[in-house]
C-alpha cells in the first residue's frame, strides 16, 4: 500500500504531466471507483472542458486541482496514474480516463478496486469527509516538536497504533512507522505519555527525517518514469527494520525480530528498541503473550 513517500512521488509526478492540460470527455469503465458524484455521467459533465492546474497532497489523498473544481484521489491498495498517447491499447484494469484536448489520456487503472475519487468544489473538500478528520501533516514546515506533542496530547496509547491513526498523524503507514521508531530507539509498545521529552524530540525528528529521505528517493526516480509509460508507482528505499525480519540491525548486529502490535506486523532490534518496563505496559503485554502469538500466526501470510 502507497504511503506518504509514495503518494507525494506520484503527486510530483502527476503534476508535472498534466498540469496545463484540458480535459475533453471522460470514460468511466467502473463506476465504483467514484464517490461523489456517484453517477458517471454526472462526474464526466463536471469534469469534461476543464484543465487541470496542479497536483497537491492532503495525507495520503491527492488533491487533483481543476479551475473550479477538485477531484480528491485515493490510491488505496493498487491504484496507479499514468499517461498514454491515446492510440495506446488500453490495458486490462483502466477504470476511468481523462481524455485531454492534446491527444493524450490519464488513465486510472486498479487491479483491486479500492480507489476513490470525490468531487469538490475549491475549499470545500478539506471541511467534508473524507479529508475533513485528518490529522497534523509530518512534511509540512508547521509540523515543529510542539505541534507533534499537541497532536498526540496526553494518550496513553502505544505509540505505533497512534502513529498509525490518520485522525492523529497523516500518511504514516506500517512501513515508516517501524523506520522511525526504529531510528529514534522507542519500541512500538511504548506508551505515548511514558516517553521522555528527548524521546518525543528523537522520535519527531526521526518522522521528518525518514519521510523526507523516503521522498528524496521517491524523487530521485521520477525521471526515468516519466521519460517511460509515465507510469508510476512504488519505490524501493533502504531499510532499516521493516521487513527485514532475522536480517542484523544496520546500528547494532542483532538480529531484527518480527511481532505484532495492535494487529499489525512489526519489525524491532530488541537491543536498540527496549520494551517498555513500566506501568500497566509491560505486565499488559506478558499477559497477552499467548495471544498475541495466536494473532502472528494468523498474520504471518499478510506480508505486513
Ligand atoms: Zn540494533
Amino acid at each position: 500500500m502507497p504511503e506518504l513517500p509514495e503518494v507525494e512521488t506520484v503527486r510530483r509526478t502527476l503534476n508535472q504531466l498534466i498540469a496545463g492540460k484540458r480535459i475533453e470527455r471522460v470514460t468511466v469503465n467502473l463506476p465504483r471507483i467514484l464517490q461523489k458524484p456517484d453517477d458517471p455521467l454526472l462526474f464526466a459533465a463536471e469534469l469534461e472542458g476543464r484543465t487541470f492546474q496542479s497536483v497537491e497532497r492532503r495525507g495520503k489523498f491527492l488533491r487533483l486541482v481543476l479551475d473550479g473544481l477538485v477531484l480528491v484521489s485515493h490510491l488505496r491498495m493498487e491504484g496507479r496514474y499514468g499517461l498514454y498517447d491515446k492510440k495506446e491499447p488500453q490495458e486490462l484494469h483502466t477504470h476511468v480516463i481523462f481524455h485531454f484536448t492534446d491527444g493524450t489520456e490519464l488513465r486510472y487503472k486498479d487491479v483491486r478496486q479500492f480507489g476513490t475519487m470525490h468531487l469538490f468544489l475549491p475549499g470545500e473538500e478539506l471541511q467534508a469527509p473524507p479529508l475533513n478528520k485528518l490529522g497534523v501533516e509530518p512534511l509540512d514546515e508547521r509540523f515543529t516538536l510542539d505541534a507533534f506533542r499537541r497532536a498526540l496530547g496526553n494518550r496513553s496509547t502505544k505509540i505505533k497504533p497512534l502513529l498509525l491513526n490518520q485522525e492523529v498523524v497523516v500518511g504514516l503507514g506500517n512501513i515508516y512507522v517501524d523506520e522511525a521508531l526504529h531510528s529514534a530507539g522507542i519500541h512500538p509498545e511504548t506508551p505515548w505519555n511514558e516517553l521522555k521529552r528527548k524521546e518525543q524530540e528523537n522520535l519527531h525528528a526521526a518522522i521528518v527525517e525518514t519521510l523526507s529521505s523516503a521522498v528524496e528517493a521517491g524523487g530521485s526516480s521520477i525521471k526515468s518514469y516519466v521519460n517511460g509509460q509515465g507510469e508510476m508507482g512504488l519505490f524501493q528505499h533502504s531499510l532499516k527494520a521493516y521487513g527485514r525480519t532475522g536480517e542484523p540491525c544496520r546500528n547494532c548486529g542483532t538480529p531484527i525480530e518480527k511481532s505484532v502490535v495492535g494487529g499489525r506486523g512489526t519489525h524491532v532490534c530488541p537491543k536498540c528498541q527496549k520494551q517498555p518496563r513500566t506501568g500497566n505496559a509491560a505486565n499488559g503485554s506478558a499477559a497477552r503473550q499467548p495471544r498475541r502469538n495466536a494473532v502472528k500466526r494468523r498474520l504471518d501470510g499478510e506480508g505486513l
